[in-house]
């Protein structure tokens, strides 16, 4: 219909950016669909809403000259080729139309900068001038023009370099990474909630201990969350040391995410052990403590999310609920406590004893797989 509406017009229309890079790696049907025309993506949009059976309403962002329209399970957003330029104190950029090739500079990643071609002559070829497929085959994430520039116009560019190497299990390529590195202050300029959604997306990829140790070694876990990468390190005292709690965790928080796709029990994990930097002291006798971490961690969760914007309703309850609890059962199981001890944690969990199971088994198992089995009876 797309490809009827652009000869209808006489426009060249292009589809862009994730569908094609999802199609290509066969990720299943893509929801959201970008398509290109050169000329007026608002037209253009108007034209195939005539064709559609159904007329779907055509919403109009003026300011913006795009359009998007719901078709079946698809949102279709229609934009007009554009050139982009940056000041240094915003990501918003000045717009002016362009080429399709001006279009592709403004892009993000090689592998976001594939089109497709859907008018009748020449339908399907692929237009890729940075030879993305090529970085797709690959599962590189590289930038189509320099790095430098394109992080330091953009900031948020570098959480979605990350991201996309959580999420599609890619690399990103090494001067790609040393630019994150040198441009990390940059990210001052992004809102907390655009970082926050790269962050959840991170969180919710098939192995997230990729992304987020990527974003450690990069600076930019750092400027985020420094409760957590206080963590880092291993302190050794009269011969005893204690674990590495911040790579701990990255273990935790892939192990859950093999049991659950819950965002909020994924955030429980990323901040099960945080009262443990500020709680951490040595004693001659008994060795390394973090007496009371549950409880410090549980305000600090609090905190956490106020500074974060996260919402500060029941999911944060929620997971604060599950840091004060989870190094409950560990305790039982290390201590071989009463009955009475555990009737008391399963009361304290309520309608939460499964999930606080889930992130048991995820903490427990990253030091001995045995010791959840007799928790667990
Ligand atoms: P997903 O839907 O999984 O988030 P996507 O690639 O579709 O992936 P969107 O954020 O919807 O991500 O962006 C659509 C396209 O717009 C991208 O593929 C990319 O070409 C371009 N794009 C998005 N954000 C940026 C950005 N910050 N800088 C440059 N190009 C961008």
């Amino acid at each position: 219909v797309i490809s009827e509406a652009a000869e209808a017009l006489s426009v060249d229309a292009y589809v862009i950016g994730g569908f094609v890079r999802d199609h290509i790696l066969e990720r299943g049907e893509p929801k959201d669909i970008d398509i290109v025309a050169i000329g007026s993506g608002i037209e253009l949009a108007k034209k195939v809403s005539e064709l559609l059976p159904d007329k779907p309403k055509v919403q109009v962002f003026k300011n913006f000259g795009t359009a998007m329209l719901r078709s079946e399970d698809h949102e279709i957003e229609f934009v007009g080729a554009r050139m982009e330029s940056y000041r240094s104190d915003s990501r918003k950029p000045i717009v002016e139309d362009g080429s399709l090739e001006d279009d592709q500079n403004r892009r993000d990643f090689t592998i976001n900068a594939l089109a497709l071609k859907l008018n009748k002559d020449g339908f399907g070829d692929l237009l890729d001038p940075f030879n993305g497929y090529d970085d797709l085959k690959q599962r590189i994430i590289r930038t189509p023009l320099d790095p430098d520039i394109t992080y330091s116009d953009d900031p948020l560019r570098m959480y979605r370099a990350i991201r996309f190497a959580s999420q599609l299990n890619f690399m990103i390529e090494a001067e790609s990474l040393k630019a994150i590195k040198r441009n990390k202050d940059r990210i001052k300029i992004i809102s907390k909630e655009r970082i926050l959604d790269e962050l959840n997306k991170i969180l919710l990829s098939d192995k997230p201990s990729k992304g987020l140790a990527l974003l450690f070694k990069t600076g930019l876990l750092k400027k985020i969350l420094p409760e957590l990468t206080a963590l880092q390190g291993i302190d050794e005292k009269d011969g005893q040391k204690h674990k590495d709690n911040f790579w701990h965790t990255l273990e935790v928080v892939d192990n859950i995410s093999e049991n659950t796709n819950d965002l909020w029990l994924r955030w429980a994990a990323l901040l099960h052990d945080i009262g443990k930097a500020p709680t951490k002291k040595f004693h001659k006798k008994i060795g390394w403590t973090f007496h009371g971490h549950e409880f410090v961690g549980a305000k600090m969760v609090f905190k956490l999310f106020k500074r974060l914007r996260l919402p500060l309703n029941d999911k944060m309850k929620f997971v604060q609920k599950m840091v004060l609890l989870s190094s409950r059962p560990i305790a039982i199981v290390d201590d071989n406590v009463t009955d009475s001890a555990v009737r008391r944690l399963v009361f304290d969990a309520g309608d939460h004893i499964e999930d606080l199971m889930i992130l048991c088994e995820a903490d427990i198992t990253t030091k001995n797989p045995k010791r959840f089995k007799k928790y667990h009876s």
